[in-house]
């Protein structure tokens, strides 16, 4: 006798993304018998008797038979219950009490005991996060169908009756729906010269996700500056729509809108807080800034440990988390913006008194690694505010003007051999040719985003010299003493 097969298809969502999983179902005569394989957790298991009584309440057989069902691939635990729906869909495949459709679907909620299919809003990560399932169609719970979803072919059901009724041909295409932005506003603020100058070097950052530091006195206007970024940030281009998701800071997932995240954790955070770990995996802060800004205020009251664990990711673009003797690189991106007082009272070349001794000081910016610092490209100080704040900048024009230099760049054509010949300025410029690789990269790299910003196509040397000024800044705390 040959045993009754089916195979079905479902999403397993696990701490670094979503995996597919295929449900394969065999029954073949012998004694009634019920076993799922495949590394099911007790949780998976559990699901033996509600799909028995969920089966037989929506006016199913459940087969008398010996049922196994082998979860693939086998070597990734299954800890999740929404593969309940999935499991319950093959069994009736495989005894051919629901037609097959030519297409294929996965299956995607778990069962109440009356055979209703329950899943809620803790289902959107699986899709959000699943990169390849764009050309299947999906059976979801009811509860999901006002729910934001990307672009996919989605049918939507209350109760396992409703398997019955699927449609023969493929469902359409549901368009993907984008949450409106949400907006912060300043308005309008007026800076003073000094703050206007570290201001445009943020803007730079932000335009060509350079790192920066600034280095200031209390009540300077450090973070107010940085805060003014926020909403700013230019909204996602529409191929990053089908990207992560975000998390909230209490830990639920987001669906991603067109507004970039800033993040600002404050400097009592942990570092399974800031780079993600625990088990069950929460995805840290590095994670949730993917495509806009990480801001440490503060910064060098930040732990050590922390601050360095940031220096793989604001270089490589990925961080390596080591998990149950296994590393998984985890993709990031985004633009790290750091600020602090530049001695323990804050006081260093302000006007007021500081009454740190320069070997106090030292070990205080020691807190910065020279790895770290190598990594940072735009260093700036504010040291000096006057009341002159004559310099008036509107939100919304700004918005305008970023906008534009956005478009700037990502349309541009940089001229042939560019590159080289910045290159061969720094390296034979008595300020210049002493740096480091990186730091030259740097320097033409930074070159580059203010070229952008003056809408030039090409680098000129004034846009080369503007960017040495800020890429060699870090000089200043090596010079103290
Ligand atoms: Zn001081």
């Amino acid at each position: 006798m040959i045993p009754k097969r089916a195979e079905v298809g479902s999403l397993l969502y696990e701490w670094n993304g979503t995996k597919e999983i295929q449900v394969e179902v065999g029954i073949r005569r012998g004694l009634p018998g019920f076993q799922i394989l495949g590394s099911a957790s007790v949780s998976t298991k559990e699901s033996k008797d509600r799909i028995r009584l969920a089966l037989e309440a929506s006016g199913f057989q459940f087969p008398l038979e010996t049922i196994i069902i082998n979860l693939k691939p086998v070597h990734i635990p299954k800890r999740m219950v929404c593969l309940d729906l999935a499991m319950a869909a093959g069994i009736l495949l495989a005894t051919g009490q629901i037609p097959s459709p030519n297409y294929p679907i996965r299956y995607l909620g778990s069962l109440g005991l009356d055979g209703r299919i329950l899943g809620g809003k803790e289902l959107l990560p699986y899709l959000w996060q699943s990169s390849e399932s764009r050309e299947h169609s999906f059976c979801l719970p009811a509860t999901l169908e006002n729910e934001p979803l990307p672009k996919g072919r989605y049918q939507f059901l209350n109760h396992l009756e409703d398997l019955k009724n699927l449609p023969v041909e493929t469902p359409n295409t549901r368009e993907m729906e984008v949450l409106p932005s949400e907006n912060t506003t300043w308005d309008t603020v007026y800076l003073d010269p000094y703050q206007m100058k570290v201001f445009q070097g943020l803007l730079y950052s932000l335009l060509g996700n350079h790192h920066s530091l600034l280095l200031g006195s209390p009540g300077s206007g450090k973070t107010m500056l940085h805060r003014m970024l926020e909403s700013l940030l230019p909204p996602k281009e529409s191929r990053d729509q089908t990207g992560q998701g975000i998390w909230t800071s209490s830990g639920e997932f987001e669906i991603p809108s067109t507004k970039r995240p800033f993040r600002s954790p404050h400097h009592s955070a942990t570092e399974v807080g800031l780079v993600g770990g625990g088990l069950p995996f929460q995805p840290g802060e590095i994670s949730k800034a993917y495509g806009g800004i990480l801001y440490l205020d503060e910064a060098l009251e930040f732990k050590d440990r922390i601050l360095e664990s940031l220096r793989m990711p604001m270089e490589d673009s990925y961080l390596e988390i080591v998990r149950m003797n296994e590393i998984t690189k985890l993709k990031t991106d985004f633009t790290l913006m750091l600020s602090a007082n530049p001695c323990p009272c804050g006081n260093y070349h302000s006007y007021q008194t500081c009454h740190c001794s320069l070997q106090k000081i030292r070990l205080y910016l020691q807190k910065i690694s020279g790895a770290f610092l190598d990594r940072i490209t735009i260093f700036q100080t504010l040291f000096e505010t006057t009341n002159d704040r004559c310099i008036k900048l509107e939100e919304l024009k700004m918005r305008i003007v970023l906008r534009d230099r956005f478009l700037f760049r990502n349309s541009r054509l940089v001229p042939e051999n560019e590159e080289k010949k910045v290159q061969k300025i720094l390296d034979t410029e008595q300020q210049t040719k002493q740096l480091s690789l990186r730091k030259k990269k740097q320097i033409i790299s930074l070159a580059r985003t203010i070229a952008d910003w003056n809408l030039s196509s090409r680098t000129k040397e004034v846009h080369i010299w503007e960017a040495v000024e800020y890429c060699i800044g870090y000089q200043w705390i090596y010079s103290l003493g």
